[in-house]
């Protein structure tokens, strides 16, 4: 399983499609891609290899744009199929993630969640993470990187995350917790994988998170590190 994700200048499918393959050692049953274009927020997602992933994306999306997130997923919560693929929407359909990891208290959470009105499309822990980041968004009133760090103090698991918010598509909110997560700092342009290989390429720049910490990588500003346990961080 893997995670990649790029913001920046560059078109970003290429990038995350090659870094996936790179990190295709990690094993996987499913792929899948979200793209934002500045105005379309695109996804594609199957069972199966990158290779088949390339395959429905020229069916079914364009490749432009400068920001995207994919993910491998080696399923622990639903079935292999493409309906359980990341990356998954909160039911606004405004904020998007890619996880590996699980999330051990997920059905108590989803169960909260279901009683708020929430409704659910796969069988993912995961999607029970991003609409319980929207859930604090909303209720909260703070910013997106706020709500991760809320969410994610009151989530039981292992993780490795990449949530964006198509509204603010200057920003990658990312965290780790128990599975590897690096950025990759270049001019005016980031890169997010589970490993450094799918972007020593464009920049041997790197920070690498620890446990139990998160970043706010944002263009145009340096990457902010904090501890997810830290209520210091806006
Ligand atoms: N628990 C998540 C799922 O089953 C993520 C699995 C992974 O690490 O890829 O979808």
């Amino acid at each position: 399983c893997g995670i990649v994700g790029y913001i920046g200048h560059r078109e970003a499918y290429p990038i995350v499609i090659d870094g996936l393959k790179r990190l295709e050692y990690r094993g996987y049953d499913s792929a899948g891609i979200a793209l934002f274009d500045g105005q379309h927020l695109k996804i594609s997602k199957t069972k199966g290899k990158v290779a088949d992933l390339e395959k429905k994306v020229e069916n079914e999306i364009s490749k432009e744009g400068n920001l995207a997130i994919g993910h491998t997923r080696w399923a622990t919560h639903g079935a292999p199929n493409d309906i359980n693929a990341h990356p998954h929407f909160s039911n606004s359909g405004d904020l998007v993630i890619i996880h590996n990891g699980i999330i051990e208290n997920y059905g108590a959470l989803k169960k909260e969640l279901i009683k708020r009105g929430y409704t659910f499309k796969s069988d993912t822990d995961t999607e029970v993470l991003i609409n319980l980041i929207e859930d604090v968004k909303i209720k909260e009133d703070v910013k997106l990187g706020k709500a991760v760090q809320i969410a994610l103090n009151q989530v039981v698991g292992a993780y490795s995350v990449a949530v964006f918010d198509k509204n603010k598509p200057d920003e990658i909110v990312v965290a780790r917790l128990g599975s590897p997560l690096a950025i990759g700092i270049g001019k005016n342009e980031f890169f997010i994988a589970s490993d450094a290989s799918p972007f020593l390429e464009y920049t041997k720049n790197a920070i690498y998170l620890e446990d139990e910490e998160m970043a706010i990588v944002r263009l145009g500003k340096e990457v902010k590190v904090r501890k997810i346990k830290d209520d210091s961080l806006v």
